[in-house]
């Protein structure tokens, strides 16, 4: 086993409400599937890390593992939750200083299962695996994917499914639901507890200071703010934005029903268990405002002295997503069709855009991918009438910018991914993987790898895939 694991369990001073220590549920059989050099490298594991596998498919009880407990609203209902299956190995401080939890996910009941087996199937982790990776790649706050193994064990869901241990890294899993958790299981004190231990996490600066759990708040809400808007732009829905799966450090987690957007529509909804919509592509920003809410009513005793006063300060934040989220969602919006700085007149450019994307149909990525190589023909609006003159329109603000084609392109490149996780990939990654076979699942995380190259052959990767496959359906089936 190698020394370059550096685990700590600070998580294990707060009361013991917060976590299980149950027994671990060993696998006879794991082999390792899936490995992330580049994440390793970056926690200063070295070579033996990897031979591990025992690690990595939980079988090994020890001092700084442990299962989180949590709440959380789960489209829009209030449960108590926790890691049912899933098993924190501890917060690993890499050579560069920096904690982070690694977490296995499939690694056994825990005394927070409600019934479940504790297990999770390949595919799902498969895709998991491909969509945090490439969200780290196109430079959206995530969690991290370091290891699939595969348990060598069946599981049963829609029939046998062969069961897998996603490894999982992130700055910490501390989420909206666990505030909720410690308002609603334990007193004022262990949400005092747990904020104070959330600020030592993430944002130490603010510790000591007399106003730190509004100013808290107040950075959890734009972190996720920024976050959500950079969801939007580039057509990502997540499928499940429950108040358990809002990370307090802004990076997202749990991809499980999630789909970027082919056809671009803004109620779009791919999860099969989303059946009313609540999550769909245009609702992302509200939902998160909504779940933020939750948070900041956990916190209302410590922001003042009066509810009432309490109230005040939590709502100006809570006004104050929307402003954040707007001024990310819009500038982001320009900067995807070449304009530098934003303008009066911009947000009405971009939205007549979306209309017209959204009445021709057009593929959400592409449109994007086309204005940035200047592939107007390609586009299915250029004919027409309303589309002729958006491009005019377009084509004359940027000449009021009175920059060089190179400075534009150069934007609209770093912010149009020549390549998103298409759908079909991911699926045809998942089938081969339940087979057994990952080189699909590894020759897509390669082109995944460089979103923005637009020099790379990409070529199949850029196809939306045969219409006949849609309405595209992801399943928990998890
Ligand atoms: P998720 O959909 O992965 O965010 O999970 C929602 C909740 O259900 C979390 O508390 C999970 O730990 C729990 N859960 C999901 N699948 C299982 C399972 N197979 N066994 C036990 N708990 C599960
Ligand atoms: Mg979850």
């Amino acid at each position: 086993m190698t020394n370059s694991w550096n685990f700590e369990a600070t998580y294990l001073d707060l009361r013991d409400i917060f976590y299980d220590r149950g027994p671990v549920h060993p696998v006879d059989k794991p082999v390792l599937v899936l490995w992330n050099e580049a994440l390793a490298e970056t926690l200063g594991l070295d070579a033996e890390a990897r031979q591990d596998v025992a690690l990595f498919a939980g079988n090994r009880q020890t001092d700084t593992s442990f299962s989180q407990a949590y709440a959380g609203h789960q489209f829009g209902h209030f449960t108590m939750l926790g890691d049912g299956r899933a098993l924190m190995l501890g917060e690993h401080v890499a050579p560069n200083g920096k904690r982070v939890d690694v977490q296995l996910k499939g690694s056994g009941p825990t005394e927070y299962s409600r019934g479940g087996d504790g297990r999770a199937a390949v595919g799902p982790m498969v895709r998991e695996f491909l969509i945090s990776e490439a969200m780290h790649a196109l430079g959206i706050p995530t969690n991290r994917a370091l290891a699939v193994v595969t348990t060598g064990e069946p599981i049963m869901r829609q029939g046998p499914k062969h069961g897998a241990i996603l490894t999982r890294v992130a700055s910490s899993h501390l989420r909206v639901g666990t505030f909720q958790y410690a308002a609603a299981a334990g007193s004022i004190d262990d949400v005092i507890a747990l904020a104070d231990y959330a600020i030592h996490r993430h944002d130490p600066d603010l510790e000591g200071k007399p106003d730190r759990y509004e100013q808290f708040l107040g950075r959890v809400i734009t972190r996720q703010a920024k976050l959500i808007a950079e969801w939007q732009l580039v057509g990502f829905i997540h499928g499940v934005m429950n108040t358990d799966n809002t990370f307090i450090s802004g990076e997202g987690l749990d991809y499980g029903p999630c789909a970027f957007m082919d056809t671009y529509h803004p109620n779009t909804v791919f999860s099969s268990i989303d059946r009313e919509g609540r999550y769909a592509y245009a609702n992302q920003p509200y939902i998160e405002s909504w779940n933020l809410a939750r948070l900041a009513e956990t916190l209302l005793p410590l922001l003042a002295d009066t509810q009432e006063a309490a109230v005040d300060i939590a709502n100006k934040l809570l006004n104050d997503y929307t402003e954040t989220y707007k001024d990310a969602y819009f500038t982001g919006l320009a900067h995807k069709i070449g304009l530098y700085v934003r303008k009066d007149g911009d947000d009405a450019l971009t939205d007549e855009l979306l209309r017209l994307m959204m009445e021709s149909e057009a593929d959400f990525t592409n449109t994007f991918r086309a204005l940035t190589l200047g592939d107007t023909d390609a586009l299915v609006f250029a004919k027409q009438d309303d589309g002729k003159a958006w491009l005019a329109a377009w084509r004359k603000r940027l000449g009021e910018q009175g920059l060089p084609d190179e400075d534009v392109t150069r934007l609209m490149r770093q912010h149009n991914p020549a390549v998103i996780p298409r759908n079909h990939h991911v699926e045809a990654a998942i089938q081969a993987a339940e087979r057994g076979d990952f080189d699909p699942t590894h020759a897509l995380l390669d082109v995944l790898r460089n979103p923005y190259d637009y020099e790379a052959d990409c070529g199949r990767y850029v196809s939306p895939g045969p219409p006949r496959t849609y309405p595209y359906q992801t399943f928990c089936g998890t």
